[in-house]
């Protein structure tokens, strides 16, 4: 896949799949666009890939910090063709029954209000460009409850119908609009849901995780004509055919 001349702005690009998918989509030649709270480790990525790459401190569950990302992207390359919603969290994980109502909420702003978020701030500048892709990290946990996840479930479930929206209102204005669901990827998330040794999730072996530049070559091909079939739908790493189609197999 070639990007030259693209720009993506990926969101929670300061470790894991994000910043897997920043390095893969470099390669593509993109300039990408590193979004996270972690100033320090998304400038070190930067530094790393070199001048196609702008670190952009900012906290996506603040609506008014992703407009400002979206234009500080849009000074430092001028154009916005892709968006990789990823920042999520997990913690805290808990019972229904107990779990405090206030960090509850604030996983709903990070990993569905934030996904809201990147849509609002990224659609009028693609609308105006009549073009652009925006990307969603999914989950499985989006179509069955987890034990402990009723936070997570909900906000994965609410975010994958963002990308239906996303792809009702404008796929016929020249948006893409597609959501990926990776499987379970060797991260500091799944460190974390080990940690709570909780459900079954946090009992896997640590080999049966993917390596995070899985998702992050899926994403690339995502940006291609081959992924359409699956405008407003969820792509699943788990599909051996996806897979091979990626690469992978
Ligand atoms: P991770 O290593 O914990 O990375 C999460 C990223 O999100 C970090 O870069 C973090 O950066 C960022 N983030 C969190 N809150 C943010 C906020 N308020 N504003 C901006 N950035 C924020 O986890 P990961 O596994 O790579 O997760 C990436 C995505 O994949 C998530 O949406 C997750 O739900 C999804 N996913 C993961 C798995 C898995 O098995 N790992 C499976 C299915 C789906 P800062 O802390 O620096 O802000």
């Amino acid at each position: 896949m070639d990007l030259s001349g693209k720009t993506v702005l990926i969101t929670g690009a300061s470790r894991g799949i994000g910043a897997a998918s920043a390095r893969e989509f470099a390669k593509a030649g993109a300039n990408v666009a590193l979004v996270a709270r972690s100033a320090d480790a998304t400038a070190e990525l930067a530094g790393e890939i070199g001048p196609k790459a702008v670190a952009i401190p900012c906290d996506i569950s603040r609506y008014w910090e992703m407009e400002q990302a979206v234009k500080n992207c849009l000074t430092a390359f001028g154009r916005l063709d892709i968006v990789v919603n990823n920042a999520g969290v997990i913690e805290p994980i808990s019972h229904l029954a107990t779990a405090n109502p206030d960090d509850w909420g604030s996983v709903i702003d990070i990993n569905l209000k934030g996904v809201f978020h990147g849509m609002r701030a990224a659609l009028p500048v693609m609308l105006d460009q009549g073009a652009g892709t925006i990307l969603t990290i999914g989950s499985g946990a989006a179509h069955g409850p987890v034990e402990a996840w009723s936070h997570y479930c909900a906000s994965k479930a609410g975010a994958l119908m963002l990308t239906r929206m996303a792809d009702k209102e404008n796929r016929d204005k020249g948006i893409r609009a597609l959501s990926l669901s990776p499987g379970t990827v060797a991260t500091r998330m799944q460190e974390e849901i080990k940690g709570s040794g909780i459900n079954p999730v946090s009992q896997l072996d640590w080999s049966s995780h993917i390596p995070p530049d899985w998702p992050a070559k899926a994403l690339v091909w995502m940006c291609g004509p081959e992924a359409d079939e699956w405008l407003g739908a969820e792509i699943s790493l788990r599909d051996e055919d996806i897979r091979r189609k990626v690469g992978l197999a």
